[in-house]
């Protein structure tokens, strides 16, 4: 009898070795996958001051060095800054609006304003890149320096007005060339912060592909590629009164997103605020939102249509119902405080 229940015990005493091999075994699997690929991810992170606002690169190259390729995406940040500054007397685009008649363009210029005019027809004109003369009478255009803090007469801004728009903007597709009439000055400030983000991603997956990180300017983002190859990087909507609170955070693994607020740029003058963005229709700083975010697939459509929604937002319901098929997810805050999202924008919201 004592040898068989012997037996017995020496049996357990196996069955137990097992099964707390077996969750031994369970728990490594769990985390391995869990920490899989984290600890090898190093991230390098550059900041710097460009377009007029803070950059922030963060970057993972597999296959380069991370540290040279945040290096060469910063360039290419600056190159495009100084080629479209208005007030850089040697800039391209100033050249451009200082000319007259038909001008050559090189392809990129020729693409970017053919971008900005689709954007500018896609939106009934909210997005306008032909606001130069407007917004240099605001004195917007004045990156580096210190904001005015003088509203033009209605008298300035009416010939201003009459000095802008887009439907002045000729491109000819067969010559490559453009054509300024009624003396307008091209602005791109609303989309070429997009533009550059873009071009950004564009030269890191052509040195990396594998490359992961996010490239941020003054806010506008572009992902590179998902946080250790799988987890959303997660982006705070910062409250548009609140510099250190969030309204809300967005998890995005690919894709961009953009903000256009009245805190970016702005004076006061008798107690109101005079914003950067402007409305094509009045001349007048935009009135209806305090923040205007659109989540898309490239940088330059995030950028471009949170500047024409911020412009339209006293029709919210239309933009944030129709900015989804241009291919823009919306969330605004009205200026009264209330948040208005196209349904999509969940989506976003929701932790991968
Ligand atoms: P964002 O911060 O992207 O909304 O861009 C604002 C900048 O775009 C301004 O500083 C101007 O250079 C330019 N801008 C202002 N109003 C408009 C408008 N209605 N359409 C296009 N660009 C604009
Ligand atoms: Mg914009």
């Amino acid at each position: 009898m004592r040898k068989k229940g012997g037996k017995n015990h020496l049996s357990v005493d196996r069955t137990i070795f097992w099964i707390a091999i077996l969750i031994l075994a369970f728990i490594g699997v769990i985390l391995i996958k869990v920490f899989a690929g984290s600890p090898k991810t190093f991230y390098y992170e550059y900041t710097g001051l460009t377009m007029g606002t803070y950059c922030r690169i963060v970057v993972s190259s597999p296959n380069t060095n991370s540290k040279q390729l945040a290096e060469i995406l910063f360039k290419e940040l600056e190159r495009i800054y100084h080629k479209y500054n208005v007030k850089d007397p040697n800039s391209f685009i100033n050249q451009l609006n200082s000319s007259q008649g038909w001008v050559d363009l090189d392809e990129e210029t020729f693409v970017l304003i053919d971008s900005a005019l689709k954007f500018a027809n896609l939106t009934n004109g909210a997005f306008d890149p032909a606001l130069g003369n407007l917004i240099s009478l605001w004195g917007f255009d004045k990156l580096d320096e210190k904001l005015p803090n003088d509203v033009p007469s209605s008298d300035a801004i009416q010939t201003a007005l009459m000095k802008s728009g887009y439907k002045n903007v000729e491109l000819d597709r067969r010559t490559r060339r453009v054509r300024l009439s009624n003396n307008v000055r091209i602005d791109l400030g609303g989309i070429a912060k997009g533009y550059a983000l873009d071009r950004a991603y564009q030269i890191a997956k052509e040195i990396d592909p594998d490359c992961t990180g996010f490239v941020e300017v003054g806010g506008d983002i572009r992902i590179l590629g998902p946080k250790f190859g799988s987890r959303p990087w997660v982006i705070g909507v910062r409250d548009p009164r609140k510099a250190s609170s969030e309204i809300t955070y967005l998890y995005l693994k690919t894709g961009a997103v953009a903000t256009s607020g009245d805190y970016e740029r702005f004076f006061l003058h008798n107690n109101e605020r005079y914003h950067h963005i402007l409305d094509p229709s009045t001349g007048y700083p935009a009135k209806g939102a305090i923040s205007v975010t659109v989540v898309s697939e490239n940088a330059i459509t995030a950028d471009a249509l949170s500047t024409a929604g911020f412009v339209s937002a006293k029709d919210w319901e239309y933009v944030v119902q129709e900015y989804p098929k241009l291919g823009g997810t919306v969330l605004m805050v009205l200026n009264d405080g209330t948040v208005k999202k196209s349904p999509t924008m969940k989506i976003y919201e929701r932790k991968q």
